[in-house]
């Protein structure tokens, strides 16, 4: 968590609390603003998580890597991911606990020609955000049935 993604969160959060809040007031809910403000904050900030993505792919600040992992080869859930400068669409990762390169897709690559897996790689999963992914290297090609 760093101050970027704290931003970007806080202030979908903030800016959604207050449309939703005034949202029921012009919908004639009959409650006092702090009631209205406390019911709409949950669903304001589910939301953000939600856009927080397509605004942290404009500013360029990485996923929030809290639930990714374990690491592929120390099969542990590391403190930290170093992450290495790359192409826009894709991340290549450095285990905090081993040193295991991984690669994580912003974009789930077209073709999986296109990624060349030559190490561990991962695809985001919704929400993108938080930085859920899914391994994508080991993934069973798709044979054609005879018959
Ligand atoms: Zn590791």
């Amino acid at each position: 968590m760093t101050a970027p993604h704290l931003l970007l969160v806080l202030i979908p959060t903030t800016a959604l609390t207050f449309l939703f809040s005034w949202l029921q007031k012009l919908a004639g809910v009959p409650l006092s603003f702090e009631v209205r403000y406390w019911t709409s904050f949950p669903i304001a900030f589910v939301v953000s998580i939600v856009v927080a993505w397509p605004l942290a792919r404009i500013f360029r600040v990485p996923p929030l890597m809290i639930f990714s992992g374990p690491c592929p080869d120390c099969r542990r859930r590391p403190p930290g991911w170093w992450a290495a400068p790359g192409t826009g669409d894709k991340l290549t990762l450095q285990c905090g606990n081993c040193g295991e390169r991984v690669e994580l897709w912003l974009k789930k690559p077209s073709q999986p020609s296109d990624a060349g897996f030559a190490v561990p790689s991962y695809a985001l999963r919704a929400p993108k955000f938080l930085g859920l992914w899914r391994r994508i290297d080991m993934e069973p090609p798709q044979r054609k049935r005879h018959g």
